[in-house]
């Protein structure tokens, strides 16, 4: 077989774990990782916050759920030592000015026993979510928040759910599918039988199996629900650049994938040039691991109908503001709260990271404390935030994390990152629509596709489908190479 070149776009961490997968299943592969901006990482970024945290904490992704194997087998690959949450602390959920402990038996927010939700909704608000109004049996996907609002009232979907989905795709539950949100409640949908029920059956079948292993859940003796590394989950993308160019990876900063030009088969041409940057690259196998908007750009002219599908795909806006305060006198308690779009608060969501992360509480200078603060779910209008510099949205977030939790401790560092079309949204039908780009997929040979915007948009569903398509390459190069 002669050397396969193949060329990957993007270097978030589903660009460089293709290229990573790839460098083991065809070891004398010519990679090149094209990167359109002048770091790496896509949403994994650390920063020293101002010199206080010498090691770097991160100001994007910051966890990784260590319930799934893939993070937690990358790691141990590469030789990272894996850092876990503190079992002291707990999060909390604001809601009409009060903070709640986060409520525990449920499923994504979703209870089967009502009453436990007592305190954080009215009695009339539980009293609707235990009255649970049977819907007519539904067919494929539907609209998760407008289920569980048809199902249990408005509250439970807008003030319980609303903010423990929005924490993960800053978006709104009415908008999100219900397959790719919570796919245990779908078979109530489907059948048209009572949600409660079904939530309590999935908790005893998960408690039995994994020891209470589900996130919400404090019992000591659990295995931990998320994890990261000292310095961040952001060093994950360091190690793994390294890695690569130990074993000659090219990877290119400032060099955005614009256009991809298919070879004449039989030809002798390459079966793909990249326009990357200034430089037309040939090469044998082409993997975008970049946003679905992107990723449509350049497939415009390649694949009209796979770059329709991506192209339809909305992505959310947000931002981290992140802290680092002197709280000496007075230690925050908890590792943070999230607050439902109900409450009309400038904030969403707030994380004592120090709190949440010993490895970083160990890192800073003592009596301080790292804080991030979430802005923006998608749908906010431009001048709901974004259109505020970055010294006004520090100032605001900052501004209403005080008047929440009452602590006026000094500010030692406060910065902003902004994610902008950063989150895809899963509509309902999405994971449908996903599976019909992997079957269009297969017209053209050695063109692969990774990254959030198709299984799922957690670091270990982006790990598992960068291996899957870079095995998928990798077998249709080897066989192609064979005839
Ligand atoms: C604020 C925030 C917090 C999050 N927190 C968590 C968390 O705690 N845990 C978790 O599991 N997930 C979290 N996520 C989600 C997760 O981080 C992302 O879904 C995942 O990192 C996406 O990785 P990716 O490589 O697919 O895409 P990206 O990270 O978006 O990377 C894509 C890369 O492609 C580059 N690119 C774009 N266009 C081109 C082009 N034409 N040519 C070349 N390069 C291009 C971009 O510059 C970027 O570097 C979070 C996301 C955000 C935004």
């Amino acid at each position: 077989m002669s050397t396969p070149r193949i060329v990957i776009a993007g270097a978030g961490i589903s660009g460089l774990a293709t290229a990573y997968r790839l460098t083991r299943a065809l070891p004398d592969a010519e990679i090149t990782v094209c990167e359109a901006s002048d770091r790496l990482g896509g949403c994994l970024k650390t920063s020293t916050l101002g010199g206080q945290a010498p090691g770097g904490a991160d100001v994007g992704a910051e966890a990784s759920l260590f319930v799934r194997p893939e993070t937690a087998e990358l790691c141990a690959e590469l030789g990272l030592d894996l850092e876990f949450p503190s079992r002291e602390h707990s999060s909390q959920l604001f809601v009409r000015d009060v903070m709640h402990p986060m409520p525990t038996d449920t499923l994504m927010g979703v209870p089967s026993e009502p009453a436990s939700l007592a305190g954080i909704l009215t009695a009339s608000e539980v009293e609707r979510a235990g009255a649970e109004t049977l819907t007519e049996p539904a067919d494929g996907d539907v609209p998760v928040g407008e289920f569980i609002a048809s199902r249990l009232g408005d509250a439970v979907a807008d003030v319980i759910v609303d903010p423990l989905l929005g924490g993960v795709y800053a978006g709104r539950c009415r908008e999100l599918s219900m397959a790719a949100t919570i796919p245990a409640l779908l078979p109530a949908a489907h059948t048209g039988t009572s949600v409660l029920e079904a939530v309590s059956k999935v908790r005893a079948q998960r408690s039995a199996a994994s020891g209470a292993n589900i996130p919400g859940t404090k019992a000591q003796d659990a295995p931990p629900v998320f994890m990261t590394l000292s310095g961040g989950i952001g060093t994950l993308i360091t190690a793994l650049a390294d890695d690569l160019s130990a074993r000659g990876v090219r990877i290119e900063r400032s060099t955005p994938v614009t256009a991809l030009q298919p070879g004449q088969p039989g030809s002798g041409e390459p079966s793909w040039t990249v326009r990357a940057g200034e430089e037309h690259l040939p090469a044998e196998a082409v993997i975008l691991a970049v946003p679905a908007y992107a990723a449509a750009s350049v497939l415009t002219d390649v694949d009209a109908e796979i770059a329709g599908t991506l192209g339809d795909i909305d992505y959310a806006d947000s931002a981290v503001v992140t802290a680092v305060l002197e709280t000496g006198a007075a230690p925050l308690s908890g590792s943070g709260f999230l607050i439902p779009p109900t409450e009309g608060r400038f904030i969403k969501a707030s994380t004592f990271a120090s709190n949440k992360w010993p490895w970083l509480k160990d890192a800073l200078p003592a009596g301080t404390a790292v804080v991030r603060m979430s802005v923006g779910r998608y749908g906010d209008g431009p001048h709901a935030w974004a259109a505020l510099d970055d010294e006004e949205l520090a100032a605001r977030a900052l501004a209403d994390w005080r008047d929440i939790t009452g602590s006026q401790a000094e500010c030692r560092h406060l910065e902003v990152q902004r994610w902008t079309q950063s989150l895809p949204q899963y509509r309902p039908g999405h994971l449908d629509r996903s599976t019909a780009i992997d079957t269009a997929l297969t017209r053209h040979s050695g063109l692969g596709l990774t990254g959030a915007a198709y299984d799922g948009v957690g670091i270990p569903v982006c790990l598992k489908r960068a291996a899957a398509e870079a095995h998928r390459i990798a077998a249709g190069l080897t066989a192609a190479a064979r005839t």
